[in-house]
């Protein structure tokens, strides 16, 4: 490929050239959500961060399989307060099935994904779609001897694997530690070792989410549906994955040592994580109050929120960070990026409006600021600094604007074409009102002028151009109905 790409691998812990296993394929895994929250701000940067390398890559021309999964089998965290499962208690509480629970946050979900101009992944497999292949999964744990059943449960061997291979490498935790800890936690003696994670859990009678496995009703462990539908759509090995800094202990080190004691080797050639959210310097938590959804940020209901903050702007104030950076969410930090998108995209409009000249005076050699963005891009996907080189740009533009300096039709046009790929094709920006909502004036204003065309047809008593217009726009959606003045139209 072209342009060499470095991107921060966790596991080997410096920046390495990517280079996919089967150029131009590349296969990539990011954990989806997690907690059903409907949606909320810690699910916007892994899906942020790992869009921006999704689009990179294709920019570049590779053909990515992007897998992105649903945790929806109802062995997530349990509440603090009764012990009982997520999905499992809303759907007792609110009498629905629980797919219809899981149904609920995906849609929502995907609402606040769509809103955040984040693209949807090649596939998004269900964990309670592979129920079948988690199980095989774990038969081969089994036969490699790195899992026992107990009490109709299935736990990974943690100290026997780590015989073996190297348990902690991903984490850097450290194993020994770990392993010679003696606490026994509540419920957990039927493990051999505290450090044993679950493979398969037997289902209590109430539980209501279950299926039948070889060993009891009940259903796969959390870290195990990742390993699996990671492996059953990418392959054995395959290139990247993903998730926030949050999942690498005990998530991804679990999936490391299933992949290890199930094929022999990990699966995985680049571990790439995202660091983490805070609200006012503190880390995010229903107890601290301060968990805000999606939502609450896009309506500003929230009580921390001093005003509503479009998806635009969490986005693009996202992108003013390394991935690798913290990000910490303050209403000035926000209101701030609010105002940074508004002038890159005054900087975009002005691009636009302002006419060429016969030679280029302004102080911006357009090919050097687009071999700086890739540069930037390649340095592990650095978006801060493609932003900076952006509102230098604009620094450029406003002066052409003010009549300053001048550009040449070459350089005008090299212009527009860097901002179209990297502010909008790959930083996915999009250019919206600050409301959140896409601009719909203009398309309000074409369908309003091929009415006015027709009236014009009928007054003439063009009847075939009058007709035309008429039953075009009511088979593709819309209600039109003549007025004393005019007309008059909605979308049906
Ligand atoms: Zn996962």
């Amino acid at each position: 490929m072209e342009h060499p790409l470095y991107v921060y691998n966790t596991l080997t812990r410096k920046k390495e050239q990517f280079v996919p296993l089967n150029e131009p394929h590349v296969g990539m895994y990011v954990c989806g959500p997690t907690v059903y929250g409907d949606g909320h701000l810690g699910h916007a940067r892994p899906a942020i961060t790992f869009d921006i390398f999704y689009r990179y890559l294709l920019h570049l021309g590779y053909k990515v399989r992007y897998v992105r999964n649903i945790t929806d089998v109802g062995h997530l965290e349990h509440d603090a307060d009764d012990g009982e499962d997520k999905i499992a208690k809303k759907a007792r509480l609110e009498k629905l099935e629980p797919m219809e629970v899981v149904q609920y946050y995906l849609n929502r979900y995907h609402k606040a994904m769509d809103a955040l101009n984040v693209l949807p992944p090649s596939i998004e497999p269900h964990a309670s779609g592979h129920i079948i292949e988690q199980i095989e999964y774990i038969k081969k744990i089994l036969e490699a001897g790195y899992a026992y059943e107990s009490e109709g449960s299935v736990y990974f061997d943690v100290p026997k694997f780590n015989k073996d291979y190297n348990y902690g490498k991903l984490s850097g935790r450290n194993v020994e530690e770990l392993l010679n800890t003696t606490r026994e936690l509540d419920g957990q003696s039927e493990k051999h070792h505290p450090a044993d994670f679950a493979l398969w859990k037997k289902a209590a009678p109430e539980h209501i989410m279950r299926w039948p496995s070889p060993w009891s009703d009940g259903f796969p462990g959390w870290h195990l549906e990742c390993s699996t539908m990671g492996t059953k759509y990418l392959g054995e090995t395959f290139d990247v994955h993903g998730g926030g800094m949050d999942l690498m202990f005990p998530h991804h080190e679990c999936e490391i040592a299933q992949s290890v004691a199930h094929s022999g080797h990990d699966a995985v050639r680049y571990w790439m994580h995202n660091n983490m959210i805070t609200i006012n310097g503190k880390k995010m938590g229903k107890s601290l109050g301060n968990f805000i959804t999606l939502d609450e940020f896009f309506n500003g209901t929230h009580e921390l929120l001093e005003q509503a903050y479009s998806p635009m702007t969490i986005r693009f104030f996202i992108l003013m960070a390394h991935y690798r950076g913290t990000v910490d969410f303050s209403n000035d930090a926000l209101k701030s990026a609010e105002k940074a998108y508004d002038r890159m995209m005054d900087g975009w409009k002005r691009l636009n409006d302002i006419k060429a000249a016969d030679a280029t005076t302004v102080d911006l050699n357009v090919a050097d600021l687009k071999a700086k963005c890739y540069e930037a891009m390649n340095d592990d996907l650095n978006t801060a600094t493609v932003i900076a080189h952006l509102f230098d740009a604009c620094r450029s533009i406003n002066l052409i604007n003010d009549g300053k300096a001048a550009i040449s039709q070459a350089d005008l046009d090299a212009l527009k074409d860097v901002f179209k790929v990297f502010l909008f094709d790959i930083l996915g920006v999009r250019d919206v009102a600050a409301s959140g909502d896409v601009n719909l004036k203009p398309y309000e204003e074409a369908v309003d002028l091929l009415l006015q065309i027709r009236k014009n047809a009928k007054d003439n008593k063009d009847w075939a151009t009058s007709d035309l217009i008429r039953n075009r726009l009511v088979e593709i959606g819309f209600d039109v109905k003549d007025t004393k003045d005019g007309f008059e139209w909605k979308v049906k």
